[in-house]
């Protein structure tokens, strides 16, 4: 054992001071072996050479989505409110447009802004009830960074912006509503992003509890 570890530590010491070295292998009357750069009678010789080591480049695991940093406030004044579907929901959260949708019940009429700032790229405004669109009258704003945050189910005439306006955080977008395939007022906010496959739901986070006051701080 001990052998074997002065070993490792002749072996460090060479690999880290020469291209290659020749070390001598003895062993004594007691049957204790020895290395050493000295040269002796009965010696056996060994010639190390310094290997390049290829690290191994560790590999982490892909992401099937890019990681979300940015975490998002809650995208409406007043509350609290509560969660009554979350990500994977098996009532509708079950797609892969809506997989990491959460929806929060409220009253109609409660004022959506924007979670995170960004371009609004499309809107619906004139929606009736069920309608004819499941998203209801929506609002999808694109941030900066290609993702794209929709707010559905909003109440009809509601919605206060225009396709190509810039919002911030906090920007007023609309009010909430019970329009499209929802069984009650709630609002359904889901994070996308452009696939191969066409518009994904990609997990993302609030940056409190749904079931707390928002964050007025922030200026909502
Ligand atoms: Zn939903």
């Amino acid at each position: 054992m001990l052998t074997r570890l002065l070993l490792c530590c002749v072996l460090a010491a060479v690999a880290t001071a020469a291209q290659a070295m020749t070390l001598y292998k003895s062993t004594d009357a007691n049957g204790r072996v020895f290395f050493s750069d000295q040269q002796t009678p009965g010696a056996q010789a060994f010639v190390i050479q310094e290997r390049k080591v290829e690290r191994p480049i560790l590999q982490r695991p892909k992401a099937p989505y890019p990681q979300q940093a940015y975490r998002y406030p809650l995208p409406w004044r007043g509350g609290p409110f509560r969660l009554t579907q979350g990500p994977n929901g098996s009532f509708s959260h079950t797609d892969t447009k809506s997989r990491y949708a959460r929806d929060i019940a409220m009253p109609e009429g409660t004022p959506i802004i924007a979670a995170r700032s960004g371009t609004v790229v499309k809107t619906e405004n004139r929606q009736a009830g069920r309608g004819g669109d499941a998203s209801g009258n929506f609002v999808r704003v694109r941030h900066d960074d290609g993702t794209e945050g929709v707010y559905l189910h909003l109440k009809q005439g509601s919605v206060s912006v225009r396709v190509g306006q810039r919002v911030a955080v906090g920007s007023p977008l609309a009010l909430s509503g019970n329009t499209g395939n929802s069984s009650g007022p709630h609002l359904h906010f889901v994070v996308q992003q452009v696939s191969e496959a066409g518009l994904v739901s990609i997990p993302y986070e609030f940056n409190q509890p749904v079931g707390t006051l928002p964050n007025f701080a922030l200026g909502n």
